[in-house]
């Protein structure tokens, strides 16, 4: 008998020694971090509401129980007690029986209201009809993204369950080295901004943290050839902070190269990596380069993902426990916390993190039972790397809105689809809500519609005040009547661009190709309008050659990059810039994170940033906090234990 197989019969033991007579058990399984409990007894579990906590906190695991697959009540019986136990105003619009395992995934408007007070609703459910519930939240704005991943996911239920139950095996599996070390070795995003990547290896166990591509230029990839990540099959886990694809891009291209191991990320992050590699893909092609993978490539990837919310405290192989905190950053984003060896070392991985509040979201949390090293972001790192305040940065916009409204222009905003889009978003509905500008439509063309639908499907990952406004339908910031969906193409944008004062929010937020290259068609040759750069424009694209005076954009049928064939374009319509409404923290918000957090890390890596920026917060954090901190360079390796 294998070791898994003598602990899951200790484990077996141990639950019916708990357990009041009267409740079987009849088998126990590993399904990923969890772990599956099976009963003849459903209803009788679910009686006793503190049951499973107290299973969980004696077992130091995370616990689900499942009906028997004999024992199940008819689906036509089961559906119509669950109407009686759900309350209407729950909004159900979906019930989804899964008989292998004794499931029912319920999709709700209101899943709290399915859920009930700690957990009461879902419970009565269980005693009701011994099925065990599990809920979603349907989309507020229709996503194409969500609903996809959900069939998708469905349709590779059965995989997906042999997938977990070998990950599970493998998690907790009997721990073979009796040696004890942490190292970290660095495999991009040193000293450069792009292919986020990071190896953390014990004697034991192997964890590959973020595998990005670096934007412009394609060809740098992660170093994954070096012996600490070969072959990728013997990697344990990958964990993935967000979805950005300076961080996600080649996630997918991990299992066309052999790895066929679990992705752990929040629910979130996975649905965004969705939506942003294939875009990747599609964008390549257009390009007229070979993408790195195919879509096949995303659908393993997303089956492969275990989603964990933030605080979860989950083991990922035998003597690493990972746990995901708000990183502020976009949507999902995790600062990720690994606890290694019972008490061995603490790691924590900022990702990339905004520090202060932003309307969208939390700042990030900087507080740890434990950490000894953190390993931080340092984009804007540089002694001078200061943004403007929010607040100033939003007044700064509205004037710009009014006096272009005034002159009876349009505003035209290049912006992320992730993130800034719904940022700017919530600056102008409140400014319109609260007349600080006059009412008008608010165009959104690109991805940032299908990214907004995403955001409203996972409130609860958003700022505290915006997802209880969202929880109340009609006070939903994003379903505000000015927002406008451009999904009839050119016609549209010809309409728009003859009509009144509008504003238009489009990607590709640095102007290297999508739908705005069709705005500036339209309106670039207006003086009445107005162009309003709000995120950061990178060296080389038409965004940046644009901030800098450029009037005569050359565009060719991909409107993008270099001549080529087509025509040039005249701009006259103004350009303005507005920057402080960044995703990333500034140089102060990075030092106050360091500085406040809980407990003080003994070292600090200073990665993701240019060569000047990791230098300079490298220096600062030592001199000003007398911190051991470094600057590595891609390739190197730190131990730490
Ligand atoms: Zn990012």
């Amino acid at each position: 008998m294998s070791s898994v197989d003598k602990q899951l019969e200790d484990l077996k033991a141990t639950i019916e020694d708990e357990l009041p007579s009267g409740i079987s058990v009849s088998d126990v399984k590993y399904e990923g971090p969890e772990l599956v409990v099976y009963t003849r007894d459903p209803k009788d579990f679910a009686s006793d509401g503190d049951l499973i906590r107290k299973l969980a906190s004696k077992l130091r695991k995370r616990i689900t129980v499942r009906p028997d697959p004999d024992v199940l009540m008819d689906v036509e019986e089961a559906r119509e007690k669950i109407r009686d136990v759900i309350p209407d105003d729950a909004g159900v619009t979906d019930l989804d029986f899964h008989a292998d395992t004794g499931e029912v995934v319920i999709e709700a408007e209101k899943p709290g209201m399915v859920i009930g007070r700690h957990g009461s609703t879902l419970r009565d459910i269980t005693k009701a009809i011994g099925w065990t519930p599990e809920v979603v939240r349907t989309p507020p704005i229709e996503s194409s993204t969500v609903s996809n991943v959900r069939n998708f996911l469905k349709q590779e239920r059965e995989e997906r369950r042999d997938i977990l139950e070998r990950v599970g095996r493998q998690i907790h599996r009997e721990e073979m080295a009796d040696d004890q070390w942490v190292r970290i070795t660095t495999l991009g995003c040193c000293r450069e901004v792009g292919r986020a990547s990071f190896i953390i290896s014990t004697a034991e166990t192997r964890v590959l943290v973020d595998c990005g591509d670096k934007p412009g230029a394609e060809g740098e990839v992660p170093y994954l050839q070096v012996p600490e990540a070969a072959p990728l099959n013997s990697i344990d886990a990958v964990v993935l902070t967000h979805a950005h694809l300076d961080h996600s891009a080649l996630i997918p291209l991990l299992f066309k190269y052999g790895y066929d191991g679990p992705i752990y990320c929040t629910e979130p992050t996975r649905d965004l990596m969705g939506l942003l590699t294939l875009d990747y893909l599609d964008v390549a092609a257009k390009e007229g380069r070979t993408p790195p993978y195919d879509s096949e490539m995303v659908r393993e990837a997303i089956k492969h993902c275990i989603p964990l919310e933030y605080g979860d405290v989950t083991d990922i192989a035998p003597d690493v426990k990972l746990t995901f905190h708000n990183a502020g950053h976009i949507l999902g984003s995790a600062v990720s916390h690994f606890h290694i060896g019972d008490g061995l070392y603490n790691v924590a991985f900022s990702g990339d993190i905004h520090y202060e509040d932003t309307r969208l979201f939390n700042g990030a949390v900087n507080d740890f039972p434990r950490v000894e090293t953190l390993v931080l972001e340092s984009t804007y790192g540089g002694r001078n790397d200061y943004q403007t305040d929010q607040a100033d940065s939003e007044r700064n916009l509205l004037d710009i809105i009014n006096d272009t409204h005034e002159q009876g222009g349009k505003v035209v905003i290049p912006a992320f689809a992730v993130g800034r889009s719904q940022e700017i978003m919530l600056v102008l509905e409140e400014a319109m809500r609260s007349g600080k500008i006059p009412r008008m439509p608010v165009h959104l063309d690109g991805m940032i519609w299908e990214a907004t639908a995403i955001h409203t499907t996972y409130p609860e990952y958003l700022r505290d005040d915006l997802r209880d406004r969202i929880f109340h339908d009609d006070e939903n910031p994003f379903l505000a009547e000015e927002f406008n969906h451009i999904d009839a193409g050119e016609d549209e944008r010809q309409d728009v661009a003859d009509g009144d004062p509008a504003i238009i929010l489009s990607t590709s937020g640095m102007v290297t190709g999508g739908p705005i290259m069709s705005w500036l068609r339209h309106l670039g040759p207006d003086p009445d309008s107005t162009l309003v750069f709000v995120g950061y424009q990178a060296q080389g694209t038409l965004g940046r050659r644009i901030q800098n005076g450029w009037d005569e954009i050359p565009m060719n049928e991909r409107g993008g990059r270099g001549g080529g064939r087509g025509n040039t374009l005249s701009l006259n319509m103004d350009v303005e810039t507005v920057d402080g409404f960044s995703g990333h923290a500034d140089r102060q918000g990075l030092e106050n994170f360091v500085k406040t957090m809980n407990p003080r890390p003994e070292k600090v890596l200073c990665v993701h940033g240019d060569e000047r920026s990791v230098q300079d917060l490298s220096s600062a954090l030592y001199h000003d906090y007398n911190m051991r901190t470094f600057a590595p360079k891609n390739l190197e390796t730190f131990r730490f234990k």
